[in-house]
């Protein structure tokens, strides 16, 4: 329920609109906006009698939450979401930041050459996974703690935030302590006490659609994580499984425009994961961004053919820079632009 108080509205009204809440048994937690403040009524497994909020001083009007999901329902929050990873690195605003690296951490070598290979295609920030959800057991896993000390070095070495997995709840803590925004893998979309571990932890999160998951599953998955408190959360298109191997994935556009009228969080895309070939990661990097989404993940690795993972879904780092130069045609074709930070390529067309 959300408890939506008038333009004037003064704090002591608000305090007493969120002690009536904590009287009832629930938590109050006040959301001011740009005209006026709103009162999310959080905790409630079931429909809260309003009526005792209509008669409080300063109170405009009580809205209930019709959707499964709540506080990341656009019904609860009408403004996007801006969800801030680094200075000048915003998703859900009207500048697109691109996320690009490898799928793996590999070496020093390795990971610092691709951030600046990002860097200089005008690229935004840097992913790489140091523990790794491998389809094998017998696949290389990752390196571990040596790879997020790897990525800390690429981010000194570039200035490039970085973006990185959590499988766990001991890897999430160690995560946490080096990535700017932790990803929630596809595998792990619905593994629910990670999430909530993951929300207690403050960091933005980048949380990927699960393979078989509908778009409701995915938007409650990101419940969890704000229900811990934390709004700082990037939904993100992988691709879903289908009945056709003719890519890895079944790449879903649609769930770009779907997501941001149902939710205020940012939606991005990862158009590598989702077509599994290199070959089709820029048109539908190119068409994601026509779709509106609100950032793009890529895989990009200085040599695919010698990937440890997903070399053959990994753009060659010059394939990199034309897809941020073609996003940015189309980004300026519907009135957005696409995120440059300091130091990267320039903004004009080549
Ligand atoms: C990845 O981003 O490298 C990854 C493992 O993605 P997903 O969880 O979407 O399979
Ligand atoms: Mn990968």
């Amino acid at each position: 329920m959300l408890v939506v108080m008038m333009n004037d509205a003064t704090d002591a009204q608000i305090a007493r609109v969120v002690d009536v809440i904590k009287e009832m048994g629930y938590e109050g937690r006040p959301m001011p906006g740009a005209q006026r403040t709103t009162v999310g009524l959080v905790g409630n497994d079931g429909r809260v009698d309003g009526s005792r909020f209509e008669s409080l001083d300063g109170v405009a009007e009580v809205i209930h939450v019709s959707r499964p999901y709540k506080q990341v329902s656009r019904e609860w929050r009408q403004e996007n979401t801006l969800v801030t990873i680094a200075p000048g690195v915003v998703f859900g605003g009207s500048e697109i930041p691109i996320i690009a690296g490898p799928c793996s951490v590999e070496s020093e070598h390795q990971i610092v050459l691709a951030a600046q290979q990002v860097r200089d295609a005008g690229g935004s920030a840097l992913r790489g996974g140091a523990f790794k959800p491998r389809s094998s057991p017998y696949s290389f896993q990752g390196l571990g703690k040596k790879g997020l000390e790897l990525l800390a070095l690429a981010r000194r070495e570039t200035g490039l935030p970085i973006v990185t997995e959590a499988l766990d709840d001991e890897g999430a803590h160690l995560v946490a302590e080096v990535a700017d925004c932790i990803q929630v893998g596809a595998r792990n979309m619905q593994n629910y006490s990670l999430l909530r571990t993951i929300g207690r932890l403050g960091k933005p999160v980048l949380l990927k659609r699960g393979m078989a998951a509908t778009i409701v599953d995915l938007l409650l998955s990101a419940e969890y994580l704000l229900a811990e408190g934390n709004t700082q959360v990037i939904l993100c298109e992988r691709g879903i499984r289908s009945f056709d191997p003719s890519t890895r994935n079944l790449f879903d556009l649609t769930a770009i425009p779907l997501v941001q009228k149902l939710s205020h969080l940012p939606m991005v895309a990862d158009p590598s994961h989702g077509t599994g070939l290199r070959d089709k990661v820029i048109p539908m990097g190119r068409a994601a961004i026509a779709a509106g989404a609100d950032g793009l993940l890529v895989e990009m690795h200085p040599s695919p053919d010698n990937a440890l993972s997903d070399g053959g879904q990994s753009l060659y780092p010059d394939q990199l820079a034309r897809l941020v130069r073609e996003a940015r045609a189309i980004a300026d074709a519907i009135g957005r632009s696409i995120t440059s930070v300091p130091g990267t390529a320039p903004v004009a067309q080549g």
